[in-house]
């Protein structure tokens, strides 16, 4: 199938790319490059430099390449930022999936696979967390994803699109071959973090909140590897195939792990102390995030292969070691 990978040259949208290929099919990459790395994209895959709000140009390229499947991943993704400059995000996240979506229609393409978040889920009253839980963001971030989720079911309930919507959990590690990895500028993520301030390429980290209720007193979270997320796009293209489709699926370990515990495996994996300081809560944590995901497991034959967090963090670790400051531009 010819693919268009919208946000191709972000970190989870560039390992896509790669499981696509390596599944046989034709991936091209639309990327406007703010926060997307040319060099996560190997040469030989069909690049344009776009943004996803231009909707003739959108429509000329789904038009001439002939795309059957529109994989979207472009999205501003910081929670903060989200929360102090909202209308960043409601014309990004929002407004410019809806150009994309118009141009979709626009060049006759009805098969969408869409990057949502459990951040759509707020803060769960139950664990580990199913798909019909209600949704609740409870921040701009997590509801820019959510309305694109509703603008997706109204288009399915009219045969006008076949929608799979990926609710993540917290991406993490890298290719397995550490070629291509997790580059953010500014980089918030606990992981690459921690093996920063193991490296000492920055100051010790700050664990926030220790007084959660939660086993050591730190937030859980579901790390989830990049390339067992990527694998379940693929999956999920049957799927598609039925008209007015949506589908949406949690995609997480179904594994809780403490803030002290990534710091633990970073320590191990590197072989180095991770330098740690106890700060307040960050702003807008959930004690607690984890996925079941009996659903994508039972109806997409999806099983993620990295279970264990050393493994996960080996991969982060081995891009780090071959790409200390990440991507060259
Ligand atoms: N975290 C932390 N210190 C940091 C960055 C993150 O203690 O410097 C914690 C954060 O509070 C959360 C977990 O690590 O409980 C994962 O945060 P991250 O930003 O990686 O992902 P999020 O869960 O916010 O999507």
């Amino acid at each position: 199938m010819n693919v268009l990978v919208v946000g191709g040259a972000g970190y989870i949208g560039s390992h896509c790319v790669r499981q696509l290929q390596a599944a046989g099919h034709r991936a091209l990459v639309l990327d406007n490059l703010v926060y997307g790395h040319r060099a996560a994209i190997a040469e030989d895959v069909p690049f344009f430099n776009e943004d996803l709000g231009n909707r003739a140009a959108v429509t000329k390229i789904l038009t001439e390449e002939k795309i059957d499947v529109v994989m979207h991943f472009a999205a501003y993704a910081y929670v903060g930022e989200s929360v102090t400059e909202p209308l960043k995000y409601y014309e990004n996240n929002t407004g410019n999936t809806i150009q994309l979506l118009l141009a979709m229609q626009d060049a006759g393409v009805t098969k969408f696979v869409f990057s949502s978040t459990c951040a759509t889920y707020g803060e769960p009253d139950t664990l580990p967390m199913v798909e019909d839980l209600p949704q609740a963001p409870i921040n701009p971030y997590g509801q820019t994803k959510l309305q694109v989720e509703a603008v997706l079911k109204d288009l399915a309930a009219v045969d006008k699109m076949s929608s799979a919507v990926f609710r993540y959990f917290n991406a993490a590690g890298a290719a397995e071959d550490g070629s291509i990895g997790e580059h953010h500028d500014p980089e918030t993520h606990l992981i690459p973090l921690a093996i920063d301030a193991a490296t000492g390429k920055r100051p010790a980290l700050k664990i926030f909140g220790t007084d959660y209720p939660t086993p050591d007193g730190t937030c859980l979270r579901d790390y989830v590897h990049v390339d067992d997320l990527s694998r379940a796009h693929i999956a999920v293209f049957e799927q598609l195939e039925n008209p007015g489709t949506f589908a949406h699926y949690n995609l997480g370990t179904g594994k809780p792990t403490s803030v002290r515990e990534i710091l633990d495996a970073v320590e191990k994996v590197t072989g180095m102390p991770v330098p740690a300081e106890e700060a307040p809560r960050r702003a807008g944590d959930p004690p607690s995030l984890y996925a079941d995901n009996t659903k994508a497991r039972t109806e997409l034959g999806w099983e993620p292969k990295y279970l264990d967090i050393e493994s996960t963090i080996a991969t982060a670790w081995k891009w780090h070691q071959s790409h200390p400051d990440g991507y060259p531009e």
